[in-house]
C-alpha cells in the first residue's frame, strides 16, 4: 500500500483567507494523524491572474501560519505540457470536440434550454458537437478561437459501469454515486489557456500519487467530473473528504472576531498563528 499522502491545493489568484487556512492545516492535521506526507501545489494555470507576486505572498503566508509541506512544491504553470498531453490522448480516443462558441452564444443557446449543472450554471447546448467533421476542419485550419469539450455523454457510455467514489467527512465511509451527466460538456481546455482545472487536478494528484483529497464542499460535485477523468485516464482512484467551508456556521462566529479579512491583514493587525489555529479548532 502506498503512503497516505495528502495536498493542499490552492490557486494564488488572490490572497488567502481563514478558509483556505483551515483546509491547509486540516490536510496537515490529517496527514500528520495518518503517519502520511503533507504536499503542497500551487495550481496557477490561470496566467496571468495568478501572479508570481501572490505565489510568493501565499507562501509566506502558509509559513507565517506554521505550516511545513515537503519540498519540492509543484506549481503547475511549469507543466503544462504535462495537461496538454492528458488532452491529446482524450482527443485521440475520440472524446473532445473544439468548441467555437462564445460566452455570449452559450447564455442565449442556454436560455432556451435552462438545464443547470450542479453549480447552477447553463449546462452547454451541444452546438458545436453537431458541426460537421469538414466544418470542424475548416474553422480550426482558420485558427478560429477555441475551447475543447468532452462528450460526457460518450465518456460516461466508453466506462461502462456507474462510477462512485468514497467520501470520508461524515467520519464514515460513504459510497457516493457519481453523477458526471449533470455537467454535460465540461471543458477540458480553456480558449484562453489551454488547459483546465478539471485536467490539471488529475494529471496532478495520480504524478504526485495522492491518496486522500481533503478540500471544501464546493468542490464535492466536481468530483464526479474528476471520476471520469481518472478512468479514462487510466489514474488511480482516490479517497475524498470534502469539508463543510468556513463562511458557513463557523464563519459567522469567526467573522465577529476574525472577520473575512486575509491572512495577511491579520497578520498586519497584529493577530498570531496561534489566534488563527485556536479560532479554526487546531
Ligand atoms: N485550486 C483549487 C482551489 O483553490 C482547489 C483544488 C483542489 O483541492 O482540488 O479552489
Amino acid at each position: 500500500m502506498s503512503r497516505p499522502t495528502f495536498r493542499f491545493a490552492p490557486s494564488p489568484n488572490g490572497r488567502l483567507h481563514l478558509g483556505h487556512a483551515f483546509s491547509a492545516l486540516l490536510n496537515e492535521r490529517m496527514a500528520r494523524e495518518a503517519g502520511g506526507r503533507f504536499l503542497l501545489r500551487i495550481e496557477d494555470i490561470d496566467q496571468p491572474r495568478c501572479t508570481d507576486e501572490l505565489t510568493q505572498a501565499m507562501l509566506a503566508d502558509l509559513a507565517w501560519l506554521g505550516l511545513a509541506w515537503e519540498e519540492p512544491v509543484l506549481r503547475q504553470s511549469a507543466h503544462l505540457a504535462r495537461y496538454h498531453a492528458a488532452q491529446q490522448r482524450l482527443r485521440d480516443a475520440g472524446l473532445l470536440y473544439p468548441c467555437f462558441c462564445s460566452r455570449r452564444d452559450i447564455a442565449l443557446k442556454a436560455a432556451a434550454h435552462e438545464t443547470r449543472d450542479p453549480e447552477g450554471q447553463p449546462v452547454y447546448p451541444g452546438t458545436c458537437r453537431q458541426l460537421s467533421q469538414d466544418e470542424r476542419e475548416a474553422r480550426l485550419a482558420r485558427a478560429l478561437p477555441h475551447a475543447w469539450r468532452i462528450v460526457m455523454d460518450d465518456a460516461v457510455a466508453r466506462i461502462g459501469e456507474p462510477l462512485s467514489f468514497s467520501e470520508e467527512s461524515s467520519g464514515e465511509v460513504v459510497h457516493e454515486r457519481a453523477c458526471p451527466e449533470a455537467w454535460g460538456d465540461v471543458v477540458l481546455a480553456r480558449k484562453d489557456i489551454g488547459t483546465s482545472y478539471h485536467i490539471a487536478v488529475v494529471v496532478d494528484d495520480a504524478r504526485q500519487a495522492i491518496t486522500h483529497v481533503v478540500r471544501g464542499r464546493d468542490l464535492f460535485q466536481a468530483t464526479s467530473i474528476h471520476l471520469v477523468l481518472q478512468q479514462l485516464l487510466a489514474l488511480p482512484t482516490l479517497r475524498y473528504f470534502h469539508h463543510g467551508l468556513i463562511d458557513d456556521a463557523r464563519g459567522r462566529k469567526l467573522s465577529k472576531s476574525l472577520g473575512s479579512r486575509s491572512l495577511r491583514d491579520l497578520r498586519a493587525e497584529g493577530v498570531t498563528p496561534q489566534d488563527v489555529r485556536r479560532a479554526l479548532g487546531f
